[in-house]
């Protein structure tokens, strides 16, 4: 398979190529050109297959000649070593827990693919992987290329308690290959720096910089893996099944939405989101009007322009109608979400962080006018990630996991920076 991009459609390219340079050469996202849909037999048995095969029989069409069967096997073997539980929340809710990886969020299998990947393509000259993030991108990254030969990773995160406690200690404790840039500004500029970046000749002239963040296809693609993972173990379901994905840069209900064109049954999916309503807004009008991001306590949602929403709209070949059929959106605010927190809390012992909670407050939304459908919400991150917010509303401490705890004794180690001048002075001395 090749991958086109959405801007020219000019440039064919295979998945190697497409990962090395993350986004087409024209500035567009790539994009599969042709979808081949899998076998009914392959769904209808999902729950005689090991979560490896699944995944095999999944992306080997989407890497091609790429990679040869044996290393891709290993490179699965490497993502997907760790649970992925689908829990029963209530009647007719489950919830599918994707934080159980070393970072405690869902991102951790699309940067460990795409880090594996990279290492599997290791050209000569080292490769220095930026990313910006507000959180749970950086902390996924760095840990998925964490001693990757011939990598460097530079985390660009805001300054000013923006990022949890627990988060910049998961951005500024690993040492090694990775650097951790604290931005006096916001998550935009740490974006914006990374953007320049990309776009400065003398820069890439000394330097082979590759992005991490979700337009590359190596990070994108994995994520179908969890909706074949929680089918599973609803083959013998009658019902049909609605999936609510907390969203903000879309990637990851855009994988779903790659899931059900390769044949899962999924009858509608639900894009749920924070304040940051640029896409429950053009659901609304047919309009797409991006805005500037505002703060909330999800905070790996505050995304005001969704970069992966051209991929949905390609899916679903520019037609409106079909896209209502398939997808709804809702947006919920910071009190919306601290409320339900402690309302599941109270009702079932259930922690939610704060992005679980608002898949969880668009699922109900949609069940309550679709009350026949099975609804599944995916929880994205472990509330400890959140625990300053959490702890305040469930008024208990939440127990932190093994995977972090260590992280506590580090001490976190960051190089402060104001604008991209002094970013690029930095970046030259590594
Ligand atoms: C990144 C992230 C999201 C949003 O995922 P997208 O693929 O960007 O829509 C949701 N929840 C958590 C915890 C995240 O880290």
């Amino acid at each position: 398979m090749l991958y086109k991009s959405l801007k020219s459609n000019l440039e064919l390219v295979d998945f190697k190529t497409a990962v090395i340079n993350g986004l087409a050469k024209d500035g567009g996202l790539y994009f599969p050109s042709e979808i081949k849909e899998l076998d009914e037999s392959f769904i209808k048995n999902l729950d005689k297959k090991t979560n490896y095969e699944i995944a095999y029989d999944v992306i080997k069409q989407f890497v091609g000649q790429s990679i040869n069967e044996s290393d891709l096997k290993k490179i699965i073997k490497k993502t997907l070593d760790f649970e992925f539980p689908l829990i029963d929340l209530e009647k007719n809710i489950k919830v599918l827990e994707l934080f159980h990886g070393p970072t405690l969020a869902f991102k951790d299998v699309g940067a460990r693919f795409l880090a594996n990947c990279l290492s599997h393509f290791n050209t000569e000259k080292e490769s220095i992987v930026l990313v910006a993030t507000s959180g749970d991108t950086g902390a996924a990254v760095a840990n998925g290329f964490l001693d990757v030969k011939g990598t460097k990773v530079i985390i660009l995160y805001p300054g000013g308690g923006k990022v949890s406690e627990i988060q910049e200690r998961q951005l500024t404790t690993n040492g090694g290959n990775i650097i951790a840039m604290k931005v006096n500004g916001v998550f935009d500029d740490c974006q914006k720096i990374v953007k320049t970046a990309f776009t400065d000749y003398d820069l890439n002239k000394k330097l082979n910089l590759t992005s991490a963040n979700s337009i590359n296809v190596a990070r994108w693609l994995p994520q179908m893996f969890y909706y074949f993972i929680a089918y599973k173990e609803l083959t013998k379901q009658q019902k049909e099944i609605v999936f609510s994905v907390p969203s903000g840069n879309f990637g990851n209900i855009c994988a779903g939405l790659i899931a059900m064109k390769l044949g899962l049954p999924v009858k509608h999916f639900i894009a749920s989101t924070n304040i940051n309503d640029t896409i429950p807004r053009y659901f609304k009008t047919k309009k797409y009007i991006a805005k500037a991001s505002k703060q909330t306590i999800s905070n790996a949602m505050d995304v005001g322009d969704p970069s992966n929403f051209v991929r949905i709209t390609e899916i679903f070949e520019n037609d409106h109608d079909s896209l209502l059929d398939k997808m709804s959106s809702f947006s919920f605010d910071d009190k919306q979400t601290v409320k339900v927190i402690l309302d599941v809390y109270n009702k079932s012992k259930y922690i939610l962080d704060p992005h679980g909670a608002i898949g969880y407050l668009g699922l109900i939304k949609y069940l309550k006018k679709n009350p026949k459908y099975l609804g599944i919400f995916l929880e994205t991150a472990h509330p400890v990630k959140f625990s300053d917010d959490i702890e305040k509303t469930i008024g208990c401490k939440i127990k932190i996991p093994t995977e972090i705890s260590h992280l506590l004794e580090k001490e976190k180690k960051f190089i402060t920076i104001n604008n991209y001048k002094e970013f690029k002075r930095e970046l030259i001395k590594f």
